[in-house]
């Protein structure tokens, strides 16, 4: 049984071999891999040559956007049965605790494919019904971007808890919803453009593409605006026309600071995308501050996805599929076997946005 690892050292994706797992025991199933997203954290790991490998380990395996199916069950397990099929939760709580697990500390978690726990590239591994949502079979050829829209999801859901908090129970309401910024061109970046929309938000992206590219046509296809950074002017009137809600997925200080210039009062700044290796630079950032103070903006760190965030991705894929499948299955730019996968797991394809490595 092959599996893609990160290993201690190496800044290269290594096929290696590893044992099947035997039956699951009492309370845990077995699951194989149907599908594989590859994501820039696969990279940044790899990048950084120091994986977070389990403990006594000079490995870990990747992949942490998977579907699956459930292949057997061990004794006791009753909500599943062989043939479900299923998409993991990453982030695991290593011991019982109060808090939503996305809202630890590190040291307090795992995360299957990221942090000390091997993750879903190898073809059969175990797990407990716990971290597993069900998946309807009408989604099943989309559910495989059920995780990075989830990390998008909880962006969206936390801003908008935290602006009702300040604001009032009906603010960013039907009647007066929010105007989204996303920045980046990346899968998170379009997540937060789906996320954006269906809940009926206008959401515009802001990237480096030209408009003619088939990512930022793509964004209009989808129902959102795309605006390109050359072209990006600055607004006169920031309260009439500025973006109630920035989603910050590309990591670049740069472009936050120049971003949250074009958000208006009360509005709130969702940093969704960070560097593994923060590079140092020098900013200004007295704008980010007087603009920040003098518009009561929010600013949110934001990272993994709670259970809400899971249960909202899968039915949010339900309701665009109903009228945006094939712009959705567009998102997919790549689909390779794994062992074509390695590449992937390096590189980014020019236009490309979610490669998905599929399993015999
Ligand atoms: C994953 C999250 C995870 C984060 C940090 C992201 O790529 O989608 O689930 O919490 O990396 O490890």
């Amino acid at each position: 049984m092959f599996a893609v690892a990160a290993q201690t050292g190496s800044t290269r994706p290594a096929l290696v071999d590893v044992p099947e797992p035997v039956e699951p025991a009492a309370g845990e199933v077995l699951c194989r891999t149907l599908e594989l997203g590859v994501c820039g954290t696969d990279r940044e790991i790899l990048h950084s040559a120091r994986p977070w490998t389990p403990v006594g380990e000079d490995r870990l395996i990747l992949g942490h956007e998977c579907l699956a199916r459930i292949e057997s069950v061990g004794p006791g397990v009753a909500d599943c049965r062989p043939g479900d099929l299923v998409v993991p939760v990453v982030r695991r709580a290593l011991a019982c605790q109060s808090r939503r697990v996305d809202m630890l500390p590190f040291g307090a978690f795992v995360e299957r494919g990221i942090v000390r726990q091997h993750g879903f590239s190898q073809p059969l591994w175990i797990d407990r019904p716990d971290y597993l949502f069900g998946v309807p079979s009408p989604i099943a050829d989309l559910a495989v971007l059920t995780e990075p829209l989830a990390v998008s999801e909880k962006g969206v859901n936390e801003a908008l808890l935290l602006t009702r908090a300040r604001l009032g129970a009906d603010a960013w309401s039907a009647g007066s919803p929010p105007r989204v910024l996303i920045t980046g061109m990346g899968p998170i970046a379009f997540t937060a453009v789906l996320a954006s929309l269906v809940r009926g938000w206008p959401g515009t992206m802001l990237g480096r593409d030209e408009p003619s590219s088939f990512r930022a046509r793509l964004v209009e296809q989808l129902g959102g605006k795309y605006q390109s950074f050359a072209a990006s002017e600055s607004i006169n009137d920031i309260e009439r026309d500025g973006f109630d809600l920035l989603l910050e997925c590309t990591g670049s200080d740069a472009v936050l600071l120049q971003a949250s210039t074009l958000v208006r009062s009360c509005g709130a700044i969702v940093w969704l995308g960070s560097n593994r290796v923060p590079q140092p630079a020098m900013h200004n950032v007295d704008r980010l501050v007087r603009d920040g103070l003098l518009r009561n903006h929010l600013h949110v760190g934001c990272v993994n996805a709670a259970p809400r965030d899971f249960g909202d991705a899968l039915t949010h894929l339900g309701q665009l599929a109903s009228d945006r499948r094939r712009e959705l299955t567009a998102l997919i730019t790549a689909r390779v076997r794994p062992d074509e996968s390695l590449w992937h797991f390096e590189n980014r394809q020019p236009q490309g946005i979610k490669t998905v490595v599929v399993y015999p």
